[in-house]
């Protein structure tokens, strides 16, 4: 039997504002506890919420740019439980009538074709707060400073097939709402977080099979493992001839396994009623439109330009749009150097990126400026230097010992493009090596390889590869 897996999101984004969705109190990241809490976050009779306006303009920004459609009518509503993080007994969310619906998205499938995933709401909550147990002996400890946060839940239809294709959307997601500037998005911090349903079915069947829910995943990594686990889980369940059971679970990354965490028969009866203390969200056409004009150049539209414009390849293109920053500077690096607009795509892919990876640095950190890196390239396509030889001296542009030109003159590094001084070089190596010039010439053509390596190594690297490889067959002919 084959198993084809279904798999909605359900991605819980914070909201970039100052200050929280229904407070005054401050929403910055990590203050000591219960110091960004104010009456209204602890839930004191009396108060009443008022609702931030940034965060209406925001969520319809996000509606605008996955092309749904912005409600000019939104309410909110309580969902009533009980927990020690939330003083209130209740969450104030969105539920029959959200701010958001019917949005969509592209994701690049395992084929490489663009595929269509739906977006079937994205509503504005508050986020509870958070207990601790670390260094609190017997007791549990409550901050309360993320209560009152303000989230934008963002639901996808049941449309990905498989792990890769719900990291896909979850990145693509996460581009979007950082292009738009309404969220950072950090993972670690727990602004950008997601809960996988995961429901197995045999192959060509039309209705979906029961599914879990893995809750609370704050990392692309997790996401993909979390959703790997799972599918084989369900599958040795049915095949064993057991049935899922609908269920909330908990990734553990520590064992790699998911776990249940309460079933649905545990499951609360959340009485979901429309909040009588705030009034329904209006939107008029008006400031919609005005809106859609504030919207900057989205992922999708960068991708297809960058590869219009510049020619270069769909998945560099992917990888270079993720973030604005990073296509800007992709960008200028182009913009200023002679060098074709691929050549910086793999550079700034390949080694650019490789470094700030290794070193933990954002684009904005990198202590190679655009303009540094498009004379580093321009030096490739001047013949200057190889390619190769330009992997050492970016390195030593990035450990700060200046400027391409400046490190190729002090380390002598320029590439040796003087044909005498070519052929002399190949002359001494042809003598030294008496017996492969003999194999060459009976027929031993990939010897032509040795030869290369001999000058290289002559040269430090340095003589011009295909100058090298023309005069040795020229030679040895
Ligand atoms: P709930 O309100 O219980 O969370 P929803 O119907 O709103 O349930 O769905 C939540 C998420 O679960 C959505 O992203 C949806 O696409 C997804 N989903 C619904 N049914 C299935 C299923 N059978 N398999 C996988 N995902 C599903
Ligand atoms: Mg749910």
């Amino acid at each position: 039997m084959s198993w084809e897996v279904v798999i909605g999101l359900e991605i819980h984004t914070q909201l970039a504002t100052q200050s929280k969705i229904f407070s005054g109190a401050s929403t910055a990241y990590g203050a000591e506890p219960n110091t960004q809490a104010c009456l209204v976050d602890l839930g004191y009779p009396g108060v009443l919420p008022v609702l931030n306006e940034d965060v209406v303009r925001m969520a319809a920004m996000f509606g605008l740019a996955v092309n749904a459609s912005v409600a000019p009518r939104s309410v909110f509503a309580r969902k009533n439980y009980f927990y020690p993080d939330l003083p209130k007994g209740y969450q104030i969310s969105q539920y029959e009538l959200p701010i958001v619906e019917h949005g969509e998205l592209f994701i690049t499938a395992a084929d490489g074709n663009e595929k269509r995933i739906g977006i079937t709401r994205a509503h504005l909550e508050e986020d509870a707060g958070k207990s601790t147990h670390e260094g609190l002996g017997s007791f549990s400890g409550i901050d309360l400073n993320r209560a009152g946060t303000p989230l934008l839940e963002i639901v996808s239809e049941p449309d990905l097939r498989s792990a890769k294709e719900a990291v896909a959307y979850m990145r693509k997601i996460h581009s979007i709402v950082r292009y738009l500037g309404i969220s950072d998005g950090n993972m670690q911090e727990g602004s950008f977080r997601c809960d996988a349903n995961v429901s197995m079915r045999p192959r060509g069947q039309q209705e979906f099979g029961t599914r879990t829910e893995l809750k609370n995943l704050n990392s692309f990594r997790f996401v993909e493992k979390a959703i790997n686990f799972e599918i084989e889980r369900q599958i040795d369940v049915i095949e064993d001839g057991g049935e899922v059971v609908q269920e909330t679970r908990l990734y553990d990354a520590n064992k790699d396994e998911t776990r249940p965490m309460r079933s649905k028969e545990e499951a609360n009866d959340y009485r979901y009623f429309p909040d009588p203390d705030l009034l329904p969200v209006e939107i008029d056409a008006a400031y919609v439109e005005a809106l859609r004009e504030t919207l900057p150049e989205l992922p999708d539209a960068k991708r297809h330009r960058f590869i219009d414009d510049y020619g270069i390849r769909a998945d560099d293109a992917d990888i270079l749009t993720a973030s604005r920053a990073l296509g800007d500077f992709y960008e200028e690096v182009v913009a200023a150097t002679a060098g074709e607009p691929q050549g910086v795509a793999n550079f700034v892919v390949g080694d650019f990126m490789g470094a700030l990876n290794k070193a933990g640095l954002g684009i904005e950190e990198s202590p190679v400026s655009a303009a540094a890196l498009a004379g580093l390239l321009d030096r490739i396509k001047d013949q200057t230097i190889s390619g190769k030889i330009a992997k050492e001296v970016f390195e030593a542009m990035w450990s700060g010992e200046g400027s391409a030109d400046e490190i190729i003159a002090a380390k002598g590094l320029k590439q040796i493009t003087d044909s005498s001084a070519i052929e002399a070089i190949v002359d001494k190596v042809i003598e030294a090596n008496p017996g492969q010039v003999a194999e060459y010439k009976a027929g031993k053509e990939k010897l032509i390889g040795y030869f290369v390596g001999q000058v290289m190594k002559e040269t430090g690297g340095k003589a011009n590869p295909g100058q090298v490889n023309q005069v040795l067959k020229q030679k040895l002919s």
